[in-house]
């Protein structure tokens, strides 16, 4: 089989060792043919062959079959060039079988440089070649084949939905109507069986046929995030007509509370379309509907001493939401039309007061959590919106970093114990909770929240609102769901130590529980919960991982502008030039209000930001799953430094690390970066380090030493190849005259 030749050197070198027998090599490769990641053939291989003969192969052995691979030719052209030496590439290729992560991405990170061009290219030739051979089907390259995205699109929205092509890493590609009707589908995985149940359940009563080819994980997403980018384009495209509010300003000259009496039940929607009924309950429609066109997240309504001021939060930052400000004389009409919406008391107006809104909005209903704060000048009203549908539920549309959408989903498959999500207000905690929901939400389980508001809804789910006046709070609810046979229980948030001990009791007592703290960082969660008065071996033993998260702005990909930072400034984040060479940098192209007036006027103005240079955010993920090594140290009691020096070794990546990996990719920019996550002094303490280390790293590098030391154990390692293969040779002809003697 293909297979066989492909693997033939690693498997001569494996049986030659003697620590695999033939049996245990073929259970090994269908094993692998399984798992399915063929960027580490050697690596995952080594793993493969020690899980199934549980010994650990020596270091000599491992060696020896990392070397096979490292002279594969791009490997060899790779060190050829230059680029990389032969020492560094052997560190590359442990560290590919230690992390699991591509070669190139290390090797990239390992010299700072991005990889050039041809050799990019010529690597992803032959993973292609290599993936063709393992999966025997035909092997997909984007970048040369005709790719038409608007039939992916469509393939997408007709026939296999989005969900699936996610969760089974596939994307169709090109549907031919000759003969016999059938779809391409570009599979990361072709032999992965679920998936090709998933895609028949779908084709075969259509009678369409299936034709598999395979494409790198890479490329995979690529294709998935273009169809992404599109769908929120197109939804947010389709949804823009700008709102006009200036006939209704014209009409509110001589208005009376009167006016915001009278109850009309539209869809907002529809309030556009024309000046129905009294000026105030149009205007107040008109602002409802503009921002959920504009997908903000809060709407501020605030009397100052000379107009009514109205701004949008929108990205987490608050913009002015109309051009022109609105006379003063409204203001109290306004603030009572919301109160009326919301059931509230409108003769009373010394007091805060809270209440909801439902509306009506193409076709969905959206909910509004209004709060009223008298004021200086009057009353100011706050409403947040609460759109379940907007909302994008699903841990892979939330994190980029595939590394750690990993670890999150294995964390969410645990039977029980603690997922604790951490960050400030409005760092997407909620929005992470309810997607590990969503994962984990079939028939077979029970799973049940108490919140405070509920948020989002979810089918299938019991949701609780918790009621601290009437005794219903978080740890009374708790305890009765855990009386309700409940599988997974969503705690809205833990706030003090009734409720952090109760957590932890009911993950003790079989059951998955997942919470929000508000806490800065990781580790700092543990301490938090210390002085709550939680116990630390309770902690050690219900704690199955924390989530550190904030959300970073997406630079508008249409308006951004290019530029090189100077060295002071990268140096602010642990960076420098050289190490940055190839990458760009982006800044947003921000307008002041008079800038966007102005551009607007000149039909300059960007359509997708509309002057904000961001567009929608991205999240920033620091995760810690809680390992026996950290389980020991929280019971121990251990300093949060020690804590997080060892969650670090163990791999964990930093809020700085990732979002720097953000920047990278061109999802954000370096003041986003510093505005969202230089906040917190651990990581100011934790960028010195860095840029610390980088000048050590210059420094040692630029000394002759160094460079002797890496020409000698270059040396010494082209001198063990030719060793061992002469060993090897050798050995051939022995047993060659062995079985001659026989
Ligand atoms: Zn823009």
């Amino acid at each position: 089989m293909s297979t066989q030749n492909y693997f033939s050197p690693v498997v001569k070198i494996l049986l030659e060792s003697g620590y695999v027998n033939r049996q245990q090599m073929q259970q090994a490769i269908a094993r692998f043919r399984e798992s399915g990641d063929i960027t580490q053939v050697g690596s995952s291989l080594i793993e493969i062959v020690e899980s199934i003969t549980e010994i650990q192969l020596p270091p000599d052995v491992q060696k020896h079959l990392l070397l096979q691979f490292s002279t594969s030719s791009s490997v060899e052209k790779l060190v050829r060039s230059g680029y990389i030496d032969v020492y560094q590439m052997q560190q590359a290729l442990v560290e590919t079988r230690k992390t699991g992560r591509s070669l190139i991405e290390i090797i990239e990170q390992m010299t700072g440089r991005r990889l050039p061009s041809d050799l990019q290219r010529q690597f992803k030739q032959q993973l292609l070649f290599e993936l063709k051979i393992v999966y025997g089907v035909d092997a997909l390259d984007p970048e040369i084949s005709n790719i038409a995205s608007k039939q992916i699109n469509q393939l997408i929205d007709e026939l296999i939905p989005i969900e699936i092509c996610r969760r089974c890493r596939l994307i169709p590609i090109s549907k031919s109507d000759t003969e016999l009707t059938s779809v391409l589908v570009a599979m990361v995985n072709p032999d992965n069986l679920e998936a090709q149940d998933d895609l028949n359940r779908i084709l075969r009563p259509k009678g369409i046929g299936l034709q598999r080819v395979v494409i790198t994980p890479k490329d995979y997403q690529y294709l998935i995030n273009e169809y992404l980018d599109e769908q929120l384009q197109h939804k947010y495209y389709s949804a823009k007509s700008s709102v006009d509010v200036s006939a209704d300003l014209e009409n509110l000259e001589n208005i009376d509370l009167q006016d915001a009496e009278d109850e009309v039940e539209v869809d907002l929607g529809e309030s556009l379309k024309g000046a129905e009924g009294a000026p105030v309950i149009s205007l107040v429609n008109k602002i409802l509907a503009k921002a959920l066109q504009e997908g903000v997240s809060d709407i501020h309504i605030e009397p100052q001493e000379e107009y009514l001021r109205i701004r949008f939060r929108k990205d987490g930052v608050l913009h002015t939401a109309f051009d022109k400000p609105f006379p003063k004389n409204i203001s109290p009409a306004v603030a009572a039309r919301f109160k009326i919406m919301s059931d509230l008391d409108i003769a009373e107006r010394r007091l805060p007061q809270d209440g909801k809104i439902r509306r009506m909005y193409q076709g969905r209903k959206v909910d509004f959590r209004v709060s009223t704060l008298p004021s200086r000048y009057g009353e100011k009203v706050v409403l947040r919106i609460l759109d379940n549908e907007s909302t994008q539920l699903g841990l892979d549309m939330l994190i980029t970093d595939q590394g750690t959408l990993e670890v999150v989903r294995s964390m969410a498959k645990r039977p029980l114990g603690v997922i604790l999500v951490t960050g400030p207000t409005d760092s997407g905690k909620s929005t992470t909770l309810y997607s590990i929901l969503a994962q984990r939400n079939d028939l077979g389980l029970n799973i049940s929240t108490v919140e405070d508001p509920i948020e989002y809804s979810l089918p299938g789910i019991t949701q609780v609102q918790a009621l601290r006046e009437k005794g219903m709070d978080f740890p009374a609810i708790l305890r009765s769901l855990l009386h309700q046979d409940s599988d997974i229980i969503l705690v809205g948030e833990t706030q003090n130590r009734e409720t952090a001990k109760t957590v932890m009791e009911a993950a003790l007592s079989r059951h998955l529980i997942l919470t929000t703290l508000t806490t800065n960082d990781t580790v700092g969660a543990i301490s938090r919960l210390a002085r709550m008065g939680v116990e630390p071996f309770l902690v050690a033993d219900a704690l199955i991982g924390i989530i550190n998260q904030r959300l970073v702005r997406r630079v508008c990909p249409d308006c951004c502008i290019p530029y090189t930072p100077n060295r002071f400034e990268l140096a602010k984040f642990g960076l420098t030039a050289s190490q940055e060479r190839e990458t760009t940098f982006y800044q947003a192209n921000s307008l002041t209000p008079d800038e966007i007036v102005a551009a607007r006027a000149q039909g300059t103005l960007c359509g997708r930001c509309n002057g904000t240079g961001y567009q929608g955010r991205v999240g920033v993920y620091e995760v810690m799953p809680i390992s026996e090594q950290l389980k020991n140290l929280i019971s121990d009691r251990a300093s949060a430094e020690k804590i997080r020096e060892v969650a670090l070794q163990e791999g964990m990546k930093s809020l700085l690390t990732y979002s720097l990996e953000l920047v990278r990719e061109g999802y954000t920019t370096l003041a986003e970066v510093e505005r969202v996550t230089f906040s917190d002094s651990a990581l100011e303490a934790q960028v010195q380090a860095q840029r610390l280390n980088s000048q050590l790293v210059q420094q040692a590098t630029s000394t002759n030493s160094q460079h002797r030391l890496v020409e000698l154990e270059r040396q010494v390692t082209a001198l063990t190849q030719q060793l061992q293969s002469l060993k090897m040779e050798l050995q051939d002809e022995s047993d060659k005259e062995l079985s001659a003697l026989k």
